[in-house]
């Protein structure tokens, strides 16, 4: 069964979350750890977390992609904007505990002017710092689309991340669609040939989850608008190839698109409807 469902708001607690996802037709679902613009977190109800482990259970969901705040700047050139990056990210991890085993999805960050090398040096400290061998939750690096300064526009600068981080076990990759062709990957005519070149530079092992987006803007943009699928430059065919192709489609995909419940539920509807049982 396609692992499918799209970026709820966590602002009801867990269980909310849960029988959300079930009413749009999900078995998964991407949720932001707190406020996306960073601030305090509110407190875990573990009794809500209880009712929504239950709920997952029953109902075969699949790994939860969470996401970290986007305003994250672990590689920031401000030594204040790290350390709340490097107590955001640990705080996070720890909440993540609740719900054991699932993804925690961040973007690297902006390098500003340092320079890549330098924004992988303080990411990876980041993670040195956060990450622990305790920790069932595996921290997924997302491919960014090259915007600005942005870290991890290429395969080969999330494998020097990976290369980085001492609690490797913990890391993986979460492809965004939208992300891969903004930075010039051609998914759209030549699939096989990216997902080669990620298990050249990154290996396949670490390709633990995939943002569904079509794209506003051409292959190489560096721009990261998200379009409803369908509706971008990628297109609904390259992304029916993206859920069937067989390093990817076993995967939990998560929709990032600008839609309403209806349009959610609709193109999970959509995608369920073009997936290939095999
Ligand atoms: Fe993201
Ligand atoms: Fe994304
Ligand atoms: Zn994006």
């Amino acid at each position: 069964m396609l692992k499918i469902g799209n970026h709820l708001s966590s602002s009801g607690g867990y269980e909310a979350m849960g029988k959300k996802a079930l009413e749009l037709g999900a078995n998964t679902f991407a949720f932001f750890t707190r406020n996306p613009r960073g601030g305090k977190a509110k407190a875990i109800d573990p009794e809500d977390v209880g009712r929504f482990r239950r709920l997952a259970e029953e109902q075969e969901f699949a790994t939860l992609v969470a996401h970290a705040p986007y305003t994250l700047n672990p590689c920031s050139a401000d030594e204040g904007l790290r350390e709340f990056a490097k107590n955001t990210f640990a705080d996070d991890l720890a909440r993540m505990e609740y719900t054991p085993g699932n993804y925690y999805n961040f973007h690297p960050g902006s390098h500003v002017k340092q320079g890549v090398d330098v924004g992988i040096r303080y990411i990876t400290q980041m993670l040195n710092v956060a990450l622990t061998p305790q920790q069932t939750t595996i921290v997924l690096l997302e491919t960014m689309s090259g915007k600005g300064s942005e870290v991890g526009r290429s395969f080969e600068e999330l494998r020097q991340i990976l290369d980085g981080v001492q609690c490797s076990d913990k890391m993986g990759v979460c492809l965004d669609t939208c992300h891969v062709w903004d930075a010039g990957y051609d998914i759209v005519k030549d699939l096989d040939g990216v997902v080669a070149e990620f298990d050249r530079v990154i290996g396949l092992e670490r390709l633990k989850a995939v943002h569904l987006n079509d794209s506003m803007n051409p292959m190489g943009s560096h721009k990261d608008r998200h379009a409803r699928i369908g509706e971008g430059e990628i297109g609904l065919e390259a992304l029916v190839r993206v859920i069937n192709h067989p390093a990817l489609r076993d995967l939990p995909f998560i929709l990032e698109t600008p839609n309403d419940d209806a349009g959610y539920a609709g193109e999970i509807a959509l995608m369920r409807s073009r997936y290939e049982q095999r």
